[in-house]
């Protein structure tokens, strides 16, 4: 049958296997998502089961709709019946079905996250709890992460030696009276109903197990507690389901991915029959090698063999750049090379869309760098999952603030920040000064000022404005006086802005801290370059970055997006950039790295994307608030073999660091005491390693000759940190090798 001629032996079993519980079990690009699509179609086509009986579950709209697509092809008709979703989504349309018997109007709505804030924060107040002790978002927080363990408010047993666990237990049972009153659910509450529904209401249970005879669940690695009861409670009767997955891409496990669920599917059920995929069809042996080699260093995981008959593919190319800026244009170049674009002067090899090509980062703030050498170079693109970087909530904050400060006439920035950080400006006030500056025919600003002036409002509400006035007229005053940057940091600080965000210490709120950063980081810049930058010309700027959408055509764009939005998906042409100690793996918060291992994962996943090239980079220097920083080169950048990585030609005038041992790696001075003494000129040239010298410490470089008054001659091996603490390994002739504090190490360079 030529369904299945497309297919490998095991593949091909996986398919064939539609009855009873199976998990395929399998690394990536070995064709998963494939199985899941091949298994629909011959469902339909060679078991005649009807479209409506089958359901689908995958993580991303994007997933979804890109399996759609795919059994739509070989189908060759529309795939409209088959159900094909998210998890939500999915619960979303059962809910509307049945919801009344939980006591809600099926015309429910769905509040996204700000609304869930608002009526958190309505609930609060009304409890009168203080903001600064409990904070809202880190309730909500902990209110989703028990949904997702499909714990309901009157299920949840607090402490009773913890106040935040006591307050919570309070706190969620008052905010899900508040949804309910407003017939609204959360996202949380979309799994969390439908587990109740099926487990109050057998009845609609059972005519959900009638109807989804066959289940199947795309990057079950990732699916939580609530989700995983939700298929259980689904398939107990036929046991029909079909999970694949592959354990080193589970990546959400802060946000209560359970990866245990995929490695007790085989006790929940105990008739599985496990298949495991070998061959890898995506990537080239480079690029598999390369990701083979960083995922197993990795100790909690199930080992696996991928392998692939794919040709071998050109080696992975490594750039070390100067800054982000630096960066961004040599993604911007290289992309241009790929693309045959009548803008561009094609020096290289022309034959890509831009649709091929995909620059993957870590955390949001990155993409700014890339965006903006993009718009220069006129390149199309998208982000993936997620908003670009001027359309972030705070970054129009900020900018919002700074147009008011030019222009206080600008009433749609006054009335977007006048009460933020929350300063007891509310809305009804507002209303009223709107009226007010229409009658008046003043700005809102000139009336809040002249508002001032009578007495028709409440004291205390006088007084905040009269705070707000004098705020927004001392800021007018510094921006005479000081720098762009230096104004932005003092308007967040003076407001409360950034503190209210450390308090919230979510990974959203640090996400947003780590936007504003970058923006600032931006200014800085600017201000280091030769035009002079002003408030009025930066904020010329950015509307201009903000309005460019001039491309017309919408399908065949460049993706950019964070690493977690690109799993199961595939390009031709990856760039991962910011392989740094910091951010790949990612220090959360301050300078711990959360959880290692699954920053190795999110790394393996980014590698694995990757068809026919492999672009990685990293910036010497990388800018927070402002201040250049020196980042070290990511630990993973050490853990791919030398072999299979190029080291881009342009960036070897300012000298890159390939494969220096780092401080973190455990053997680091047994390998250097075993290291060879004679390193070849040419190779000590690429090893160069730009130090950052403040204050009159030796230029050092790895492979240069020093002399110590000591231990005489030898070669710099290593370098290590910088400031005071840096420290050196010198391999000497004498005694071997000497890790050294640079400072007081007393060298002389030779040459
Ligand atoms: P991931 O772990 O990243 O989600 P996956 O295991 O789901 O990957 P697929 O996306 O299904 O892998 O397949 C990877 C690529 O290999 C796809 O382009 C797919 O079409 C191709 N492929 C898979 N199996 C075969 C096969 N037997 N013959 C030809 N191409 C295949
Ligand atoms: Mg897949």
């Amino acid at each position: 049958m030529s369904l299945l001629n497309d297919l490998n032996p095991a593949q091909r079993k996986a398919v064939l296997e539609t009855e009873g519980p199976l998990l395929v079990f399998a690394g990536a690009g070995s064709g998963k998502t494939r199985v899941l699509t091949y298994r629909i179609a011959y469902l339909i086509q060679e078991k005649k089961v009807s479209p409506r009986n089958i359901l689908a579950v995958t993580f991303t709209n994007k997933a979804a709709e890109e399996m759609r697509e795919r059994v739509e092809r070989l189908l060759r008709w529309s795939a409209k019946g088959i159900w094909i979703s998210t998890f939500h989504s999915a619960c979303a349309r059962i809910l509307r079905q049945h919801i009344d018997r939980l006591g809600f109007g099926r015309n429910f709505v769905i509040y996204d996250e700000d609304d869930q804030q608002r009526h958190l924060k309505a609930v609060m107040k009304e409890m009168n709890l203080d903001f600064k002790m409990f904070h809202p978002m880190a309730m909500q927080n902990k209110i989703d992460q028990l949904k997702n363990e499909g714990i309901t408010a009157d299920r949840f047993h607090p402490s009773q030696f913890n106040i935040f666990e006591k307050r919570l237990a309070l706190v969620y049972q008052k905010y899900q009276e508040d949804l309910h009153r407003n017939n609204g659910v959360d996202f949380g509450d979309l799994l969390l109903f439908v587990n109740l529904l099926f487990k109050k209401h057998p009845d609609i249970l059972r005519s959900y197990q009638g109807l989804c005879q066959y289940v199947m669940v795309d990057e079950f690695q990732d699916t939580n507690l609530i989700q995983y009861q939700l298929i259980k409670q689904l398939v107990q009767e036929h046991q029909n389901i079909c999970v694949v997955g592959d354990d080193d891409q589970s990546i959400y496990r802060w946000r209560g991915a359970e990866v245990g669920n995929i490695l007790n599917f085989e006790r929940d059920f105990p008739n599985t029959k496990v298949i495991t995929l070998e061959q890898n069809y995506r990537s080239t042996r480079h690029i598999l090698q390369a990701a083979n080699h960083v995922v197993k260093q990795n100790r909690l995981r199930k080992k696996k063999i991928l392998w692939t008959e794919n040709p071998e593919g050109e080696l992975l190319t490594l750039f070390v750049a100067e800054d982000e800026a630096d960066e961004a244009q040599f993604v911007a170049r290289q992309i241009s090379k790929h693309v045959n674009s009548p803008l561009q002067g094609n020096a290289g090899n022309p034959d890509k869309q831009y649709r091929d090509i995909a620059v993957f980062y870590r955390i949001n703030a990155q993409s700014r760098a890339i965006e903006e050498e993009l718009v220069k170079h006129q390149i199309p693109y998208t982000i993936v999952g997620g908003l670009r970087f001027y359309d972030r909530k705070e970054i129009k904050d900020v900018l919002a603030y700074l147009r008011l400060i030019v222009n206080p006439s600008d009433g749609i920035s006054l009335k977007r920040i006048v009460n933020l950080p929350p300063r007891g400006i509310g809305d009804k006030t507002m209303e009223r000064l709107g009226l007010f500056s229409k009658e008046r025919n003043l700005s809102l600003y000139e009336a809040m000022k002249a508002s001032l002036k009578e007495d028709w409002l409440p004291p205390g509400v006088r007084e905040r404005i009269e705070g707000f006035i004098q705020l927004m007229e001392w800021f007018r005053q510094e921006a005479e006086a000081i720098s762009l940057s230096q104004l932005t940091m003092t308007l967040l600080t003076k407001t409360g802005y950034l503190e209210r965000l450390k308090e919230e210490g979510t990974d959203e709120a640090l996400s947003r801290i780590e936007n504003i950063d970058e923006l600032i980081n931006l200014m800085a810049e600017l201000e280091r370059g030769e035009e002079e930058v002003t408030l009025e010309t930066f904020l010329e700027r950015v509307s201009l970055v903000t309005s460019v959408d001039l491309y017309e055509n919408k399908e065949n764009r460049v993706s950019l997006m964070t690493l977690h939005c690109a799993k199961g998906l595939e390009f031709p042409i990856v760039f991962m950039v910011g392989l740094e100690e910091g951010l790949l793996p990612h220090y959360r918060r301050g300078e711990e790295i959360e959880d290692l291992e699954e920053e190795r994962r999110l790394c393996y996943v980014g590698i694995t994307r990757a068809k026919e090239k492999l672009y990685l980079s990293r910036s010497e220097r990388r800018s927070t608030f402002g201040v250049g920083r020196a980042n070290l080169a990511s630990r993973f950048l050490d853990e791919l073999p030398f072999e299979l990585i190029e080291v881009e030609e342009k960036e070897r005038r300012m000298g890159s660091l390939l494969r220096q041992k780092t401080f973190w790696s455990d053997d680091f001075s047994q390998s250097v005491d075993k290291a060879d003494f004679s390193i070849r000129e040419d190779e000590a040239s690429r090893r160069e390693e730009i130090v950052f010298n403040p204050d009159g410490f030796y230029p050092l470089r790895t492979g240069m000759k020093v002399r110590h008054p000591k231990f005489g001659d030898g070669r710099v091996k290593a370098i290590e940190g910088m400031n005071e603490d840096q420290k050196v390994t010198i391999l000497f002739k004498s005694v071997g090798a000497k890790r050294l504090k640079t400072r007081y190490a007393n060298l002389e360079i030779l040459e």
